[in-house]
């Protein structure tokens, strides 16, 4: 295992000074207006959420959680730091009157949490949303029939490889494969759709796996999607050695298995879809390609992060949050959390994937555990 560097102190990027209390700045701020669709200044509009509600998770994947970081003595968050589901299904409503029409949860691990079921029972009593939640898939086959009858329809897996000894080595506790596939059954079977199978490529370690995976999924119905390795974090010692573009995956895949490209479904879809050129099956599935480091995507990106303990994030890289959690717990009515939040995207000028250096590369970022995969 590579030599890992201490954790950094977080700076900010960007000036913030005007934000740096909540209350104050949604009161002093002239930019604020009532509800309604929000644009930053590259005119990218607010349209989706990613809620991490754990910082812990089962797997000590050693591209995301590596254990000589994350060991025994790794301090978690405590609970009372985390949002509570009321306040989570608050910020979601507040969200969507600004915009947001689409929530994913995630981690950590979010099954981990207990009783997730609920929280997502009171995200999908909100209405309106495309409510689903990225997973490893371990508890997956216990828990689909209560998520579904919560309201979860549609749901994310990873899964970075079919060779069991990978996938252990990989997970780095030792899970098989096995039991991620009887979860991806579970969903299918309690009813989800689009259920989605997303795969991390590493170089050297499971790209063996990109077209047992292709052939695997071909005629399920799953949508498969491979994922270039990123520089998220300061613990997982990336080096763009360690990528496999996407133009490899896809051409790994042609070489043995036809592929034509379709259209995305909407403008500012972070993968680029294909479909298996010898089946005119629509119930085939499809095959997708997510190049967040080789074609950064920055330009169409209308995504917000809130981490664990209520902070927000309007980028994965970010090195700076935005206190929301002070606000629900100072008494800030729903009005002014959504002035502080329309106070915040009005300024958001993020593209760290676009201008990635090595000098970018050095800044002290935030761990995808905390802030949400
Ligand atoms: N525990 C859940 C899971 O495994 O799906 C949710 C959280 S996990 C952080 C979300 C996704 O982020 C997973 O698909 C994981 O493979 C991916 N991920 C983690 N670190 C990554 C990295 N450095 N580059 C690309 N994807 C990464």
């Amino acid at each position: 295992m590579s030599q890992r560097k201490p954790m950094a102190t977080i700076i900010p990027l960007i000036d913030v000074r005007s934000l740096a209390t909540p209350l104050a700045a949604t009161r002093n701020s002239p930019a604020v207006g009532p509800p309604g669709l929000l644009s930053d200044t590259r005119g990218r509009v607010l349209r989706d959420l990613r809620i991490s509600v754990t910082d812990r998770c089962n797997f000590r994947c050693i591209y995301c959680m590596p254990k000589d970081v994350f060991g025994s003595d790794y301090r978690f968050l405590p609970h009372g730091e985390l949002l509570a589901f009321e306040e989570i299904a608050r910020l979601v409503r507040v969200f969507k009157a600004h915009g947001i029409e689409k929530v994913r949860l995630t981690g950590g691990e979010p099954l981990l949490r207990r009783h997730i079921e609920r929280l997502i029972a009171m995200l999908a009593d909100i209405g309106g949303l495309d409510l689903t939640l990225t997973t490893n898939g371990a508890l997956l086959a216990k828990k689909a029939h209560a998520l579904k009858s919560a309201g979860l329809n549609r749901v994310t897996v990873s899964l970075d490889a079919l060779d069991d000894d990978v996938f252990r080595a990989m997970n780095d506790v030792d899970f098989p494969v096995a039991r991620v596939l009887e979860g991806i059954d579970a969903a299918e079977a309690a009813g989800m759709t689009s259920i989605k199978i997303n795969m991390v490529v590493k170089r050297g370690v499971n790209e063996s796996e990109i077209l047992p995976m292709a052939r695997r999924f071909k005629g399920s119905g799953h949508i498969l999607r491979f994922i270039e390795y990123m520089d998220v974090g300061n613990t997982n010692g990336w080096r763009m050695d360690d990528v496999v573009p996407s133009s490899e995956v896809i051409r790994t895949i042609r070489g043995e298995l036809p592929l034509a490209p379709i259209d995305p479904n909407y403008v500012g879809e972070v993968a680029e879809r294909w479909r298996y050129a010898d089946s005119d099956d629509a119930t085939a599935g499809e095959i997708g390609v997510v190049s967040s480091v080789t074609r950064a995507f920055c330009r169409d990106c209308t995504r917000a992060r809130l981490a664990i303990d209520g902070k927000l994030y309007t980028c994965l890289f970010a090195t700076n949050g935005y206190d929301l959690r002070a606000l629900l717990r100072g008494n800030a009515s729903d009005d002014e959390i959504g002035d502080f939040l329309s106070a915040v995207w009005a300024q958001r000028a993020d593209r760290y994937s676009e201008i990635r250096s090595a000098n970018t590369r050095a800044l002290p970022k935030i761990e995808m555990s905390y802030i949400g995969g």
